[in-house]
């Protein structure tokens, strides 16, 4: 019943009226019963799930969190979830099978796939700004933004945002375990500083999604800029000029945080920092 705001009893001699409010979505702010959804869409839990050996697969969350199923939460109602879904496909069907296929191919994409990113991140940014209300007024300048955008009310977008390949290895064949960890097999989003950046950050398997916030663009990152359409390369090997921002150190600074805050691995993790 966690969707259901509040409910009033009227009593007049027999009468008796129950009145049920429902919160607004978040999206189209209609007061409607909301379903429970993924933050991250299910895709990627669901990937990980059907890949996993174990019985009972564990995702890695933001930070601390390890949860069964992903993290979840009433955020829309069933219309404004079956648009995202659209976007959702989209994406799947474009490039995420082709992905984890490791199939070689270029697709042209259209700004279905800008509309899929956009999503995650909005989702991101809501659910922070909701368990942060005295976030700094310009997170909520993006949430706004990016809301438009996604019902439609603004065709134009002023933000950036970078769907990077993140696979890569470093020469530490135990600090790659722990690399291969967050790279594939963890699904989680938060909102960090790091080079001098402020920015949203998401990963799904194979792919970190990096949402700038200030400043607004990503040096060196230019091949990865989603725009509202154009041609990606998928499964083919990528350079970045990592000298401005390192999206490989970012993610080597929270696989020690995982390596320091989870034993998911007793017999690795005794010698994987321990040096
Ligand atoms: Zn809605």
């Amino acid at each position: 019943m966690g969707t259901i705001k509040i409910s009033k009893i009227k009593k007049k001699g027999n009468e008796y009226t129950k009145i049920i409010e429902f919160p607004e979505c978040a999206l189209c702010g209609q007061s409607k019963e909301l379903v429970e959804s993924h933050v991250i869409s299910k895709m990627f839990y669901r990937w990980i799930k059907k890949t996993t050996k174990s019985n009972i697969p564990r995702f890695r969350g933001i930070d601390n969190e390890i949860t069964q199923d992903g993290y979840k939460v009433y955020l829309l109602c069933s219309d404004c979830e079956t648009h995202f879904s659209r976007f959702e496909t989209y994406f799947s069907s474009l490039i995420y099978q082709a992905t984890i296929k490791n199939i070689k191919k270029t697709v042209r994409y259209d700004n279905r796939l800008i509309k899929f990113i956009v999503s995650l991140g909005w989702r991101a940014i809501y659910v922070y700004l909701k368990e942060n209300p005295d976030a700094p007024a310009y997170l909520k300048w993006y949430e706004r933004t990016w809301k438009e955008f996604l019902t439609g009310k603004s065709k134009k977008l002023k933000t950036n945002h970078y769907l990077i390949p993140s696979n890569f290895q470093i020469d530490d064949e135990y600090i790659n375990d722990y690399i291969e960890l967050f790279i594939y097999r963890s699904v989680g989003f938060g909102l960090s500083n790091f080079d001098d950046h402020d920015f949203i950050w998401i990963q799904i398997p194979f792919y970190t999604i990096v949402f700038p916030l200030r400043p607004l663009i990503i040096e060196g990152y230019g091949t990865h800029k989603l725009k509202n359409q154009g041609i990606l390369k998928l499964n083919q090997p990528h350079i970045i000029d990592q000298s401005k921002f390192s999206l490989a150190l970012f993610i080597l600074e929270k696989c020690r945080k995982i390596s320091e805050n989870f034993g998911f691995d007793s017999d690795h993790k005794g010698r994987v920092f321990s040096e």
